[in-house]
């Protein structure tokens, strides 16, 4: 009753602060009436989302006679794929999320803007970003538009309130504090039946990101946090990984899928295959057995979706203005260089576009992002000759997951190993993608000390992570 109490009170509060940022202040204030563009002449190109897609372009445009505006609703480039670490207390958010005005410091012909873009208007040629209660509109000659995805809910986005997502460092923050919340109430109770409900765990979603998850709650529980607690060994935990397809990680074939679950179930985890979620609610998570039709509810205090994507709702903004298809997940095809319907200025790249069946990787953001910058300093290059439609071709560089400690899968076109080979290339490849030598000898030290010591170092939660999500949404639902 008292925790229930406290509570309710913290959340009044927090309900408080959110409504006057965004309710009582719920003013905007527009810099000015004529669309901005920066001064000078030069071809003006706009870049909306400074993720993989996005900070490409940007870094490949570093000597093109191009003025670039950078326009990104967080202030930090987001590592993802390292993103289960900061969940799980591997390493610290600020490794995987590098300021984005650091990272530019040192290229001129780029302004970057916090702002979240609310309009794109392809007859007009703007973009209008606001940052709470500032707005701006810019104008631009070149259009390049990489927001990437968020999480999918298929239809029952009512799901997300029990079971988030891990897209962003706010979700990775709130699922470490579900996930070390959980432990510590199931500290505090007598009662068998709710700790054994504290202490389950269920993923739903066995891609890359799910199947990372849940091999680090499992370590979490037999390794690193097995004697914390007085009350209970968190051996007892109880880790589900359900998915509807009848294998585990379904892009890297059968053969590394089955591996993956053996090993995963090696740590205690189990594995439902063929298993389609129907309901997610506060208690439990629920789902029909494809093969069988029998429907299976399981308990559990912590839920986790890594199940589904759908692209940025401005894909369909773009999409509608432009008259061309965005498909069911909101993605939106594009012609084989990346432009958009008739618009030879506006470019969509990364997880938005829909281009020849090409996953939502890194890589192919990455390589779509550099592609558009070629196109684009071509175009203002008048002496060029070169072909602006030029087709995106994608470089397949393989793919690798990291499966449980010291074993990961890797495919590499033909080519398929896995555990401590397969770990060891995770490693590898990973580092040299972390940005910043600071921000790598970090993870590395963090590695390293997980390796030697069981111990992780980022495991601490805030009261503000564990109960403010939920809070927002609500506060974000009443604005609009
Ligand atoms: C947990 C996780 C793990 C992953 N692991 C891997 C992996 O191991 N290997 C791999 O290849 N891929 C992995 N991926 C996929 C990979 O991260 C994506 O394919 C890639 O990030 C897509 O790049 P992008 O530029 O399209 O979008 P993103 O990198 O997501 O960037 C989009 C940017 O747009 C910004 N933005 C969004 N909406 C707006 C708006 N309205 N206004 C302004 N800015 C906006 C966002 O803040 C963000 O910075 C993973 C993804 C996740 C979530």
């Amino acid at each position: 009753m008292g925790i229930k109490y406290a509570r309710y009170m913290t959340s009044v509060y927090t309900i408080r602060v959110l409504k006057l940022s965004f309710l009582v202040e719920g003013r905007i204030n527009s810099m000015t009436d004529t669309p901005y563009r920066p001064n000078g002449s030069r071809h003006h190109v706009v870049v909306v989302g400074g993720g993989f897609g996005g900070l490409n372009t940007v870094k490949k445009l570093k000597n093109a006679d191009v003025e670039i505006t950078l326009i990104d609703k967080k202030n930090h480039h987001l590592f993802q794929p390292m993103l289960y670490q900061v969940a799980t207390g591997m390493i610290s958010a600020g490794e995987v999320a590098p300021s984005t005005r650091q990272l530019l410091r040192n290229q001129d012909n780029v302004d970057f803007v916090n702002g979240n873009v609310t309009d794109i208007n392809l007859e007009d040629q703007t973009v209008t970003a606001e940052l709470d209660d500032f707005s701006r509109t810019y104008s631009y000659d070149s259009l390049v538009v990489a927001a990437g995805s968020s999480q999918s809910y298929f239809g029952n986005d009512h799901f997300a309130e029990f079971a988030p997502g891990m897209k962003t460092l706010d979700d990775a923050l709130e699922l470490r504090s579900r996930i070390i919340s959980a432990f510590e109430k199931a500290e505090l109770t007598d009662d068998p039946a709710e700790r054994e409900r504290l202490l389950t765990f269920i993923i739903v979603g066995a891609g890359p990101t799910g199947v990372e998850l849940t091999g680090q709650i499992a370590e979490l529980a037999n390794r690193t946090l097995s004697d914390v607690y007085s009350t209970y060994g968190t051996s007892a935990a109880k880790i589900y990984l359900l998915d509807g397809a009848p294998q585990v990680l379904p892009p890297f074939g059968k053969r590394l899928g089955r591996r993956a679950q053996r090993t995963l179930e090696k740590e205690g985890v189990n594995v439902r295959l063929n298993a389609m979620v129907t309901d997610v609610n506060e208690d439990s998570v629920t789902y029909k057995n494809m093969k069988t039709d029998e429907e299976v509810t399981l308990e559990g205090a912590t839920k986790i979706w890594s199940a589904g994507v759908a692209a940025s709702p401005l894909g369909k903004m773009v999409a509608d203005q432009a008259g061309v298809e965005a498909d069911r997940a909101g993605r939106v095809s594009v012609n084989d260089d990346m432009t958009v319907g008739d618009f030879n200025n506006v470019y969509i790249i990364g997880d938005m576009m829909s281009l020849n069946r090409l996953p939502g990787l890194a890589q192919v953001a990455i390589q779509g992002g550099e592609h558009v910058a070629k196109l684009i300093e071509t175009k203002v290059d008048e002496e060029s000759t070169a072909d602006e439609k030029e087709p995106f071709e994608y470089f397949d560089k393989g793919s690798m997951a990291i499966v449980t400690r010291f074993n990961a899968v890797v495919k590499l076109g033909k080519t398929e190993f896995s555990g401590f080979p397969g770990w060891l290339a995770w490693l590898a490849l990973h580092l040299t993608y972390v940005i910043g030598l600071r921000s790598r000898l970090a993870v590395l030290v963090n590695w390293a000390a997980n390796i030697l010591s069981r111990n992780r170092g980022n495991l601490e939660i805030t009261t503000q992570q564990r109960i403010a999500r939920n809070l927002i949404d609500e506060a974000e639902e009443e604005k609009n």
